[in-house]
């Protein structure tokens, strides 16, 4: 693991027809009139609807949201029983899981990336691209670069924390830490948006030694069931970690009122987030649990561009089309709000709308060659939202659609790539995170690059990613300065998207979460309780 080098800087995309084949028999696999029945698995038990009282009688159907008629997963939904077997099961196995060396944790993670890499390689694109409408490129950085990277990266940082300089002793005395995994559960909640990410929510507290009740997001069931195969392949035991999808308010509730939580580590909106947060913290309030709950959380993003004056224009133009519209905006990192200097703003938005108008628009598991640059939004609701949004701003007197502007949800929930311009740089659509390809500008006079920075801080709660595109350093100086709390991810001349595990340690902080930096080893102090020992001779 020292050696380790990330696989999403070296991106091998597969690209001769030998791969092309192979994916698309994954593809075939899972679209062929065969919607895969997913169960709850609780230790390590496959639990199907309507067994027991387990899980109730509905079932939660996943569909391609790129052809929505298409099933292709149906998922069992577990009952407050379930959870509450879910939670005893993962106490259960935390005995057998803390007689594992951490070798033995170690090797079972770096097993499961080399599955993952090799013998899934393509079953678990497919169910990305198919699930979650992703592009091969797209499912590729998230599959094989960013979920890979994670596991092998955790064993490095684990190893460095395990073996870090030894606590202090003195003669006749030996001083040891002790890194205990917490004493009671995890919970995951996982997002729906990158398979890798719903991983490390899981694996990383696992590796650490620790046991998890795992909700997945209803709209990546199959990418996530098949992960947790993947898992138990590479010898993860039993109870360890326990997959219960369900109604996230129902399945919460049981998890956040036992007295045996000890951590919560979540993907997903402010809003859930938020309140989650506060039943957790009356709780601690009443004194209801063992622990004080560790809270890990990465949420929304109002995620910005500013384009100075002195920039190369069409690197940044580029550039901004693919932080804004690379898995159709739905990163939390995507780029939502542009800040462009009025006098390069005609060269800008020619190469940006240009670019635009060529850029494909589909199925993407299914065209010759999956070549389409984007894809559908993952379902109705983020559809409808997104579709009111672009009405609205046909309306409103402040917005100027500059180009897009199309849905159709005919066949798959399709958005245009659409950019909106504002007079008003306050305006709600600078602060509201749409979660989609929906892009506002505003353009300002470069004399007023200074005030523009207050306003990029000041317009939204969030505090997640942004980038800076400017050759004068003082330009480069002033926006690090000004901005420091507004992006917890902030580049120079970069896109605002695609962190790399080991290089861009990925979080913000404000209402974008609690900042702890997946993809650092910071992340995995979270998951140990220190234990100091003094012993005298
Ligand atoms: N880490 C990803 C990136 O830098 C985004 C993560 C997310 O969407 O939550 O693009």
């Amino acid at each position: 693991p020292n050696t380790i080098t990330t696989n999403q800087s070296n991106k091998s995309f597969a690209k001769n027809s030998v791969e092309w084949d192979l994916l698309r028999n994954s593809i075939n696999k899972f679209t062929d009139n065969h919607s895969l029945k997913v169960p709850l698995v609780i230790n390590g038990e496959r639990i199907y609807s309507n067994e027991g009282n387990l899980s109730s009688s509905s079932l939660v159907s996943q569909v391609n949201p790129a052809k929505h008629a298409q099933e292709i997963a149906s998922a069992s939904q577990v009952t407050a029983d379930g959870v509450k077997f879910a939670i005893d099961s993962a106490l259960k196995a935390k005995k057998t899981w803390m007689e594992y060396s951490w070798d033995d944790r170690a090797a079972i993670f770096l097993k499961a990336a080399e599955l993952i890499e090799t013998k899934y390689r393509y079953d678990l694109l497919a169910a990305t691209m198919l699930g979650q409408g992703k592009n091969v490129q797209q499912a590729e950085i998230d599959v094989i670069g960013e979920l890979n990277d994670f596991l092998r990266f955790n064993v490095k940082y684990a190893e460095e924390l395990y073996h870090q300089q030894p606590v202090q002793s003195s003669k006749g005395v030996w001083n040891r830490a002790e890194y205990r995994p917490l004493e009671g559960f995890v919970y995951a909640v996982t997002p729906f948006n990158f398979t890798a990410i719903a991983s490390n929510l899981v694996c990383a507290p696992a590796l650490m030694g620790n046991v998890v009740v795992w909700k997945p997001s209803q709209t990546a069931l199959l990418s996530n069931y098949l992960l947790l195969t993947v898992l138990e392949e590479a010898g993860l035991p039993k109870g360890v970690i326990n997959f219960v999808p369900g109604d996230p308010v129902e399945v919460t509730d049981v998890v956040v009122n036992h007295k045996d939580f000890s951590a919560l580590h979540f993907t997903g909106s402010t809003a859930v987030f938020r309140s989650l947060f506060g039943k957790i913290s009356s709780n601690v309030a009443q004194g209801i649990y063992k622990d004080y709950p560790r809270i890990v959380g990465e949420t929304g993003g109002k995620n910005f561009h500013i384009i100075h004056e002195s920039c190369n224009v069409i690197h940044s133009a580029l550039s901004t089309l693919r932080g804004a519209f690379e898995y159709q905006g739905q990163k939390c990192s995507a780029a939502s709000r542009l800040y462009l200097a009025e006098n390069v703003a005609d060269e800008f938005l020619d190469v940006l709308t240009k670019n635009l108008d060529t850029v494909s628009l589909g199925n993407n598991a299914v065209h010759e060659g999956f070549k389409e640059f984007m894809g559908p939004v993952i379902h109705k609701g983020s559809f409808d939202k997104l579709a009111n949004a672009i009405e609205e701003a046909k309306k409103d007197p402040e917005l100027k659609i500059v180009c897009g502007g199309k849905y159709d949800s005919t066949n798959g929930y399709f958005v245009q790539p659409t950019v909106i311009e504002t007079t008003n740089p306050n305006h709600k659509f600078m602060s509201q995170e749409f979660f989609g390809p929906v892009l506002t500008l505003y353009k300002y006079k470069p004399s007023d690059y200074e005030k523009i920075l207050e306003v990029v801080d000041t317009t939204n709660q969030y505090g997640l990613t942004g980038a800076i595109f400017a050759k004068d350093r003082s330009a480069i100086r002033l926006a690090e300065e000004k901005l420091r709390y507004s992006a917890g991810n902030f580049y120079i001349n970069d896109k605002c998207t695609g962190a790399v595990v080991g290089q861009q340690w990925f979080g913000g902080s404000r209402a974008s979460g609690t900042n702890d930096k997946a993809g650092s080893g910071n992340i995995l102090s979270r998951f140990v309780s220190v234990r100091n020992i003094k012993e005298n001779f």
